[in-house]
């Protein structure tokens, strides 16, 4: 039996936040039930033939189902076969976990958990339109440990309206302080169709200058590299061996399975996403279909093109002797010259085997990655 990686999305959320553009939806509690059990029929049509290698569990927010409804799931996942080493995750938001629901977790093979806080302060918390404030962070990550986690992500975001590089600080030492294994840090995107773009059309916005932003950038680099923690990926952080290994798959364009609602899976080179409209991808798996809204039929070149860009973002890049056997090519018959050029300008380095941004190439990463494209 082939090993495969699985995500399963849930799509529900207590209240919308005003940056999220992710397929997630506040008001559709009265579908939870329906989705749960549509959700379990397509976990089993499609994983039951696999080893399961690593399962993330993202959203939306997870922990915002019932403990009923997270019970009868995560029962049905319990019956996959899962390979020896497992990595299984779980994405949580502070005010949707319990004592209950994080024991349940637990005795159902969940070994990571990755919270969703953003900051430890009260009011960016407002800004983002987050159900929680930090009080209530610092209580579920608490309940976390006690009910015996011992892998757990923390994510941050910095370049918020009103942030003071000073705030983006504080925040890093007051996280580095609960001593998580692992930290992503991400910039905060200004998304078409949240409340965030429109306020930002009409001036409404207060975002850090680019300089703050950088500065922002670099105090978390040198803050968790203070504390332990090493930088493997653009914005993601880790204590050594606490890397994620389920995005790891992502990176390193390996395959996996999505499911639930806007849920993609890349299997034998090609993509496919789920339908988004969550009454739709309920109704068509009731009615036994797939709910594939989208199959993408990938190149050799979009494979060679998503390998590079996915691989660059890990600090340690991409190995030649890896694209190679993915390909059947070696990577300087595609890209020899786009290689050099970025080694001369330092943004690039060649060594061991393997290909990876300087310092300076990650801050000018979209320059680099573009080049990269082949058509
Ligand atoms: S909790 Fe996460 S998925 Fe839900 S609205 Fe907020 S950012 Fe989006």
């Amino acid at each position: 039996m082939k090993e495969i990686s699985l995500y399963i999305h849930i799509p529900f959320c207590k209240n919308k936040c005003m940056y999220c553009d992710f397929p997630s939806f506040a008001g559709k509690d009265n579908l939870r039930d329906r989705y749960v059990a549509a959700l379990i029929k397509e976990i089993k049509m499609k994983a039951e033939q696999y080893i399961i290698k690593t399962v993330f569990i993202g959203g939306g927010t997870p922990t915002y189902l019932t403990l009923e409804e997270m019970d009868i799931l995560l029962s049905a996942i319990d019956k996959l076969k899962f390979a020896d080493d497992y990595e299984f995750t779980v994405e949580c938001n502070p005010g949707t976990l319990t004592f209950e629901k994080l024991k349940l977790m637990k005795d159902r093979k969940v070994n990571r958990l990755s919270i969703g806080l953003q900051s430890t302060n009260n009011s960016l918390l407002k800004t983002l339109g987050r159900i929680h404030d930090y009080k209530t962070f610092e209580e579920n990550y608490n309940l976390a440990r006690k009910a015996g986690f011992d892998n757990i992500n923390v994510d941050l975001m910095f370049g918020l309206p009103d942030q003071k590089v000073s705030d983006w600080i504080e925040t890093l030492e007051d996280i580095v302080k609960l001593n998580p294994e692992h930290i992503s840090a991400y910039s905060l995107i200004i998304e078409e169709g949240t409340p965030f773009y429109n306020m930002y059309n009409n001036d409404r916005l207060n975002l850090p200058s680019e300089d703050d932003e950088r500065e922002m950038y670099h105090s978390a680099k040198r803050i968790l590299e203070q504390n332990g923690y090493h930088q493997y990926e653009i914005s993601n952080f880790a204590k050594q061996g606490r890397e994620c290994i389920h995005n790891e798959v992502y990176w390193m364009l390996d395959e996996y399975l999505g499911c639930g609602s806007a849920a993609s899976s890349y299997v034998n080179g090609n993509r496919y996403k789920n339908e988004e409209n969550i009454e739709k991808y309920i109704n068509d798996i009731e009615n036994d279909t797939t709910s594939v809204e989208e199959e993408i039929h990938n190149s050799l070149d979009d494979n060679m093109e998503e390998f590079m860009f996915m691989g660059l973002r890990m600090i340690r890049g991409v190995c030649e002797k890896t694209f190679e056997k993915k390909f059947g090519v070696k990577i300087d018959t595609i890209y020899k010259d786009v290689i050099d050029k970025h080694i001369n300008e330092k943004l690039l380095v060649r060594e061991n085997g393997r290909i990876y941004l300087t310092a300076k190439g990650i801050e000018l990463s979209n320059y680099v990655m573009s080049d990269f494209i082949l058509t």
